[in-house]
């Protein structure tokens, strides 16, 4: 059931311009010396919950930045679960195809990182994997009115290339982030990608090449051209990313600035959710200036620790972004 009906945020007559269908997970994070063995039981001294899931990070950085956006994903119907859908409401996000199942649990990332900032990580994406064809269909009139739609493999492989391809066939400009990355991804997911978005291990996966510079990450934007992209961006960290379009005949570096960085987590979700709402609002941009101008947001979120708390509002970032 999706949590419709719910009395609104102002815009809710109005079509969202980026719509997100992908995931939310909490994150369940413990704090501790060091990582435990097997069968040992160890004291943390600090945990904390954080919401979370690629596709929540990137719908409420679009929201932030001031886009019109919805949230078409599956929480299970428990507290976590309610706790996101009020989350993606705080961030101005339309919960009105956020489904809320009682046949799972709300996906979850338990996570342990000890003083050296190592880390294990155990996802178990739960409700996730229960969003489906029927949810789509009935979410069909919201992507198919949006400017952009963002997708990440969090949920089934298979719904974020029916969503993909639903909004491809809509002429709804469509964004893929194969995050995390399959090795043998459908080759389908190429051809309905207008821009397909990844960071340097990603890019390692899916071509088979080791990217480790600007000039490997150019190597790898040719390869994941031939499959059928419009457009190739993979991002580098700390060097910003790097472009391919069909209309450029060399992959593009764009460098980003130095900045303090206190915690990168989420970082590629800040980008992503930054190039989808300038994608959406600033068509006629030219898409190196789209890039340098995601890069900023998402160097911005480097600066301060957490994943959703650490991005920015448009109230806070530089006026001549907007
Ligand atoms: P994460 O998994 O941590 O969310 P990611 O590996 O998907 O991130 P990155 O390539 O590390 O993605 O970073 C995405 C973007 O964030 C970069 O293209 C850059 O714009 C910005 N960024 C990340 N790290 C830094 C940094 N140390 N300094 C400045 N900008 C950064």
């Amino acid at each position: 059931m999706a949590a419709s009906g719910e009395p609104g945020r102002q815009w809710q007559e109005e079509v969202a311009a980026v719509v997100v269908v992908g995931s939310c997970m909490t994150d369940l994070v413990s704090l501790t010396s060091r990582l435990p063995k097997t069968g040992e039981t160890i004291h943390g001294h600090k945990f904390f919950i954080g919401f979370g899931g690629k596709g929540a990070n990137q719908c409420v950085q679009a929201a932030r930045l001031g886009a019109k956006a919805s949230m078409v994903c599956k929480v299970g119907k428990d507290s976590f679960g309610s706790d996101h859908i009020e989350n993606l409401k705080q961030n101005d996000i339309s919960t009105e195809f956020t489904y809320q199942t009682k046949d799972a649990a709300t996906g979850t990332a338990s996570i342990i990182v000890n003083n050296e900032g190592q880390n294990i990580v155990i996802i178990v994406a739960g409700a996730n994997l229960l969003l489906n064809t029927e949810d789509l269909r009935e979410a069909a009139s919201v992507i198919s009115r949006a400017k952009v739609m963002i997708c990440q493999l969090e949920v089934t492989p298979a719904i974020s290339l029916e969503a993909l391809t639903m909004a491809h066939s809509s002429g709804v400009k469509t964004v893929f982030n194969p995050a995390p990355a399959i090795a043998d991804l459908d080759p389908r997911f190429y051809t309905v990608s207008d821009v397909f978005c990844c960071n340097e291990s990603e890019a390692e996966i899916l071509t088979g090449l080791t990217v480790c510079s600007p000039a490997d990450a150019g190597k790898a934007a040719l390869v994941l051209m031939e499959r059928g992209c419009q457009v190739v961006i993979i991002t580098l960290g700390a060097e910003g990313c790097v472009m391919q379009s069909r209309t450029e005949s060399v992959p593009k570096h764009i460098v980003t600035e130095k900045v303090k960085t206190v915690d990168t987590t989420g970082a590629g979700d800040s980008f992503v959710g930054a190039l989808a709402f300038y994608l959406a609002y600033y068509p006629n941009l030219p898409l190196e200036e789209m890039l340098k101008r995601s890069n900023f947001i998402a160097a911005a979120s480097v600066q301060t620790a957490g994943t959703q708390s650490s991005y920015l509002y448009k109230k806070d970032l530089p006026l001549d972004l907007f």
